[in-house]
This record gives C-alpha cells, sequence and structure tokens, in this order.
C-alpha cells in the first residue's frame, strides 16, 4: 500500500530528501500522474516475466510500475546521483524477489548502447525484448534511430515523446507532419499513437504536450536498397518542402530530360510535391537513383 513514486506528493518527499534539481539538460521531467504512468505499462502490454529496457529511469516512477506489473527491468541512465535514490525507493522486494533480481541499472549514454553485450547477463535473447521509456526529449529521434538499427529485434517499442514528434512519426502522406521521419520510420515499424499526455502530468513542466507511440516491427520490411542511400534521397527530396519534386531532384539528377522521365515512371503530375509521394514512390526513386 505504498504511495507510488509518480505521485505528487511522493516526487515531492523524494526531491525533498535527495536534494534533486531536475537537470534540464538531461530533460529531466518526471511523472507525476499515475493515469499516464499506467497508460505506458497498458499500451506495452506489460505481463509477468517480460523483459523490458527502460531508457532513462529518473527517480524510479515508471520503473516501479513496470516491475510492480511482473516486468524485469535493464535501465540506461546518464546521471549518477539517481542510482542511490533508485536503490532506496524502488521496492526492495517484489514477490518474493529481491529488487537486484528485477532491476538492473547500467550508468551509460543510451547513445553509446551496445545493447547486445550491455543487457547480456540480464536477459534471455531467446525471449522477447520490449523497450518502453519516458524519453528525454532532446534526443528523441537518435534514440529512435539507435533503436530502430539496433541488430536486437525488439518486440515493440513504448516511447513517450513531445506530440510533434509522435505526430511526424504516425503521419499520413498528404500531411504537414509528413516527412523523413515518418518514412524512416514507417518503412521498418507499425506506428500507433496510444495515449495524449498533458504537460500538467509532470514535475517540473515541459512547454509542449507529449503522446505515447507504440513501435512494432514490420513482419515483411520493404526493400529500401542500402538505407543510407535511401534515407539520403529522402531527404533531399523534402530539401525544400514547399517546391515540387522536381526541384528537389535537380541536385541529384542534373540533367532535367532525365528528371522528367524519373517523375513521369512514377504516374504522377511533375508539380507534385515531396509530401504527396507514397513509402512505394520514395523506394522506386531511389532505386532509380541508385
Ligand atoms: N522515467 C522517468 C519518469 O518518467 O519520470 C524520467 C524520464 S525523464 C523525461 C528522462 C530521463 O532520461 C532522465 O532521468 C534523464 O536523466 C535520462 N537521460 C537523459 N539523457 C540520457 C541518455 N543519453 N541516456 C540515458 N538516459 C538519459
Amino acid at each position: 500500500n505504498r504511495i507510488p513514486i509518480g505521485s505528487p506528493v511522493r516526487t515531492q518527499a523524494i526531491i525533498n530528501r535527495y536534494f534533486v534539481k531536475a537537470k534540464k539538460n538531461l530533460g529531466q521531467n518526471f511523472l507525476v500522474d499515475q493515469n499516464a504512468i499506467l497508460g505506458i505499462v497498458n499500451a506495452a502490454d506489460i505481463q509477468e516475466g517480460d523483459q523490458v529496457i527502460e531508457i532513462g529511469p529518473g527517480i524510479g516512477s515508471l520503473t516501479e510500475q513496470l516491475l510492480l506489473h511482473g516486468a524485469k527491468v535493464f535501465a540506461y541512465e546518464v546521471d549518477d546521483s539517481l542510482p542511490k535514490i533508485l536503490q532506496n525507493e524502488l521496492p526492495a522486494k517484489i514477490g518474493d524477489q529481491p529488487l537486484d533480481q528485477r532491476f538492473h541499472l547500467l550508468l551509460k549514454d543510451v547513445l553509446q548502447a551496445d545493447f547486445k553485450k550491455d543487457i547480456g547477463a540480464f536477459f534471455d535473447f531467446s525471449q522477447p525484448i520490449k523497450v518502453v521509456a519516458n524519453l528525454p526529449y532532446y534526443i528523441t529521434t537518435p534514440i529512435i534511430f539507435a533503436l530502430a538499427e539496433s541488430d536486437l529485434r525488439f518486440a515493440s517499442l513504448t516511447l513517450m515523446m513531445q506530440k510533434e514528434v509522435a505526430e511526424r512519426l504516425e503521419a499520413k502522406t498528404g500531411s504537414k507532419a509528413y516527412g523523413p521521419l515518418t518514412i524512416a520510420t514507417q518503412t521498418r515499424m507499425h506506428v500507433e499513437l496510444a495515449l495524449q499526455v498533458d504537460h500538467t502530468s509532470f514535475m517540473p513542466r515541459p512547454k509542449v504536450d507529449s503522446s505515447v507511440v507504440v513501435l512494432t516491427p514490420i513482419e515483411h520490411k520493404p526493400d529500401v536498397g542500402r538505407r543510407a542511400h535511401f534515407n539520403k534521397v529522402v531527404k533531399m527530396c523534402f530539401a525544400q518542402r514547399r517546391k515540387t519534386l522536381n526541384n528537389n531532384l535537380k541536385n541529384l539528377i542534373p540533367d532535367a530530360d532525365k528528371r522528367a522521365e524519373l517523375i513521369a515512371s512514377l504516374g504522377v503530375d511533375p508539380k507534385i510535391r515531396p509530401e504527396d509521394l507514397t513509402i512505394a514512390q520514395f523506394i522506386k526513386i531511389a532505386n532509380a537513383i541508385a
């Protein structure tokens, strides 16, 4: 019957007890809304025995609920003042297991992670591994790319991020949010928007509202060819969003006739703007240029 860490009173008590000063440069906004925390746990569909990588446990608001819902948690954190707090404040025992059998903290920048090596001693690779995080927002996109490009195949990624980034991940062709991040993500993963979280759910409150997104790997990924080449072509097609595809392709294909030929082969209006091209059409363009 303990008061959860992710409640305003308990978080405030922890802040007072350890003189915690939320570090803005590390994106520290702690969740103090039990509905939001349980919403994330539900979105990740946490079951007894699940293996979860958490990025940035902070003072443990989300970690605590992951553990109480049966997960084994491996966490990456960079703030070296937090291990002591987590050790003291997370439940000493979960069921009949001591905390250290269920929770392992690695003080390491997640962008330097070597997932297989780091978690090898703690997790069983023959079983699914989920990622769950209230992300540090200053590195949301690099973290998503690092996870997407990892040689570990995650069962799912349940990530809280700025609302605007979530909108870009799940954008549809033709919308304002549709762009390189949408395409890089949707060629690898299904994107599902699970819940919206108001900025008042955090301590301290960030300026922006947040969304929780669930990403699951696509079984049969479209063949985009060489990933670096594909990403570069997509990026260049979007170099100037307001201009036509033809204009944006000038650097990649200087010859006007060749450009016209490629655009004609896509079966689209020559005046089409990049945001109106489907992912399949971007793949066609990248293949033609390769
Ligand atoms: N999970 C906690 C919660 O929901 O209340 C804290 C989330 S807070 C938005 C982000 C956390 O990520 C902070 O604890 C911060 O110290 C940590 N962090 C920042 N940069 C990091 C990095 N490069 N690698 C791992 N953790 C990082």
